[in-house]
């Protein structure tokens, strides 16, 4: 059975100057898969170029088996990518309803809308009633599960999440890895996140990044016995 999501040999940057160095990883199917690393190692750059935000400069992205790697990111999040990106964009004038129906009707979902709404607000109970309610009338930790919800609409092959815990309260951070524990098994995820005991906690596998290259892999068991991890990050 094929992966979810095999990259190979990935390189991309910003203009001229290169930042990705020849990453490759892999998320199984049904694989919560976490990505670490200091500031700056490249992790939203790796998001970003799966998602055809960046330009790949090389290398292959395959979802599901097909190639992706240049593709325009409408064309990627047809074929099955689910992106949250770290800045959420989000419309602060369009209620939560109007979010929901715009990505389901323009990923050309075949689930009802009605079915899909039930499937992704049992997710997320704070988010109970508040359909007519402007995105941008909400809180930080609500618009997170705003931008989650409208990804899991559409019944994405692959979520890919960057630092959903960023400017959430604690409340509504548990409640979001709540969500991701519930998914795993049945989605694969790939879930960058700046803080380390959240990914450990919930992630099959774990990617550490620095400097645009993937240095170490292993499950959360193997990480935290890593002197490296331990030193760097769990201090
Ligand atoms: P952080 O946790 O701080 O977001 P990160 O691991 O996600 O770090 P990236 O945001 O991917 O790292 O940044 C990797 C490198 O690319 C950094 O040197 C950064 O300055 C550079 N970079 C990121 N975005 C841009 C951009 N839009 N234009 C130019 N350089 C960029």
């Amino acid at each position: 059975m094929s992966d979810t999501l095999s990259v190979s040999g990935l390189v991309s940057g910003y203009y001229k100057i290169k930042v990705l160095n020849e990453v490759s990883l892999r998320v199984g199917k049904g694989e919560l898969v976490g990505i670490i690393g200091p500031n700056g190692a490249g992790k939203t750059t790796t998001l970003r170029t799966i998602a055809g935000v960046v330009r790949p400069w090389s290398g292959s992205v395959l979802l599901d088996g097909v190639n992706v790697a240049g593709l325009p990111p409408h064309r990627i999040a047809r074929m099955g990518l689910g992106y949250v990106p770290d800045s959420r964009e989000l419309f602060p004038n369009l209620t939560l309803e109007e979010h929901l129906r715009l990505a389901h009707s323009r990923l050309g979902s075949k689930e009802d809308f009605g079915s899909a709404v039930d499937r992704v607000m049992a997710l997320f109970p704070p988010l109970k009633g508040r359909m007519s309610q402007r995105v941008g009338t909400m809180s930080g930790g609500e618009q997170q599960m705003v931008a989650i919800a409208r990804a899991l609409i559409s019944s994405p092959k692959l979520l890919m999440l960057d630092e959903p815990s960023t400017g959430v309260a604690p409340r509504i951070v548990d409640n979001i890895y709540d969500a991701l524990k519930s998914l795993k098994g049945s989605m694969s995820i790939l879930l960058v996140e700046q803080n380390v005991q959240l990914v450990f906690e919930v992630a099959d596998r774990v990617y550490l990044m620095d400097r645009g290259s993937i240095v170490k892999e292993g499950t959360p068991e193997e990480l935290v016995k890593d002197e490296l991890v331990r030193r760097t990050y769990l201090a």
